[in-house]
């Protein structure tokens, strides 16, 4: 029996392993993949660990930092090893990724946390009409194929949505030669960090169509990518007569959305949260089965890695802290849920018996807002307001809510306000 397995060998996995580790727990962290580091591996741009190390690394190199501290802590690791579900009990199964032959094994811990990152939004979740033509493919494997494998997948480009990984995807293949015609995105905004807009789309004159989307993808003889079509679309996303450009291109980039990862919890009776599509969790990651922990990117999807690590070794503070003192009285909880303007809120309950000075909120707005204040509420008595001024969805804000703020009994309702 393990004290704590840890899912996942991304920035969320390793900074819950190291800060579990650290405090002499015994864990295992398993990877599907040959190479520790997740989705860092394949962001080459900079912009990663301003927060943690207040300096502009690449994805490979804050990904170091983390792989260095996880190897000198010498925890024992498996890659090339997925794990195909959990049970009761914490009861890992797990198989060889590249070689089965050894079959199914499992190893029972008194902890499991999983950071099993995020999948990409594919063609299918939002029915394009057309062809199946090869040539479309998301932007996160477009990513994966050019910056680990070095293929560019095609020469004349559209992206649809402006998500980071679209954004950051335009400006890479505009560099290694290929010609991008535009990036689409059905809302009024876009979905992606300001500075991205910025860096990967102005810089390089690449247009950015917004309250636009593709309306039909169109294959020619060899079953290639050869034209899209695109349109204005109404407020109620519906395409405008009339507004249609044909666009001849052999590759289009779909960058609409990250879904957090938690299918091996699929056989659990986990409670989910429709909003963020991933578990409900308590202030210590936890979610309502007991030392089963979700943190990263399998939790929420989050848009600066520095926000991963700290949540994640949150989560190993909390995990050493069930291990080491036992649960407290897990029927005093109270529920925490989104009001007015925000798009969801974790964590999801707060359990008056894991006390701690401060409980880290975090949420997205629904939409742009400037001059905002969050605003906490427990039975319509607001408890606590904090000044954020400038709000975006693309962008997950956190205020730390102080523990003593929140009474005994009655739910918590957060909300975001404009001052007039
Ligand atoms: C394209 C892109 C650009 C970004 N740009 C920036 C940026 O400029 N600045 C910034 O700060 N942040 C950026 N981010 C965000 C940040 O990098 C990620 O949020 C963060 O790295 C996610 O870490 P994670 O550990 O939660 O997930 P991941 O890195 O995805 O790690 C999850 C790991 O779990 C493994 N895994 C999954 N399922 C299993 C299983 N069943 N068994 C075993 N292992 C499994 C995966 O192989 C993977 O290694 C970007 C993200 C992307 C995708």
């Amino acid at each position: 029996m393990k004290d704590v397995i840890v899912i996942g060998g991304g920035a969320g996995g390793l900074a819950a392993a190291i800060e579990t580790h650290q405090s002499g727990k015994d864990v295992l962290l398993i990877e599907r993949e040959e190479f520790l580091g997740g989705i860092l591996n394949q962001c080459i741009h900079n912009g990663f660990g301003l927060e943690v190390f207040k300096e502009e690394y690449t994805g490979p190199e804050y990904a170091d930092q983390f792989i260095e501290s996880f190897l000198e802590e010498k925890i024992d690791y498996l890659l090339d090893t997925t794990v195909i579900g959990l049970r009761k009990e914490n009861d890992v199964f797990f198989v060889k990724t590249s070689n089965e032959k050894n079959g199914i094994q499992f190893f029972r811990a008194k902890a499991v946390v999983v950071s099993t990152g995020s999948y990409e939004r594919t063609r299918g979740q939002i029915s394009i009409p057309g062809d199946r033509p090869y040539g479309v493919i998301t932007a996160g494997s477009a990513q994966r194929y050019l910056n680990i494998d070095g293929l560019l997948v095609g020469k004349k480009v559209f992206i649809l949505g402006s998500g980071d990984i679209g954004l950051i995807m335009a400006r890479r293949m505009k560099l290694e030669g290929a010609e991008v015609l535009g990036v689409a995105e059905i809302m009024p905004h876009s979905n992606g960090l300001t500075r991205n807009i910025v860096q990967c789309l102005n810089d390089f004159d690449i247009p950015l169509y917004l309250s636009h989307t593709v309306t039909e993808i169109i294959g020619d003889d060899n079953h290639r990518l050869s034209k899209i079509k695109v349109s204005k679309v109404d407020e109620l996303f519906k395409p405008i007569e009339g507004t249609e450009k044909t666009f001849e291109v052999d590759t289009l980039l779909l960058s609409i959305g990250l879904i957090p990862d938690v299918t091996i919890l699929d056989d659990l009776e986990v409670e989910i949260d429709q909003r963020t599509k991933s578990v409900k969790v308590n202030q210590a990651y936890e979610t309502n089965i007991e030392g089963l922990f979700v943190c990263g990117n399998a939790l929420q999807v989050h848009d600066l890695v520095d926000n991963v690590t700290l949540e994640s070794q949150r989560a190993g503070q909390a995990v050493n802290r069930l291990l080491d003192k036992g649960k407290g009285d897990l029927s005093r909880s109270i529920s925490l849920s989104p009001g007015h303007n925000l798009g969801y809120v974790t964590p999801q309950r707060i359990d008056l018996d894991f006390k701690q000075e401060f409980i880290t909120l975090s949420f997205r707005s629904s939409k742009k807002m400037e001059k905002a204040t969050c605003k906490v509420f427990q039975n319509d008595e607001l408890i606590f307001e904090k000044k954020l001024f400038f709000v975006l969805p693309a962008e997950m804000e956190t205020i730390q809510l102080p523990f003593d703020k929140i009474k005994s009994d009655g739910n918590i309702s957060v909300e975001l306000e404009v001052k007039s």
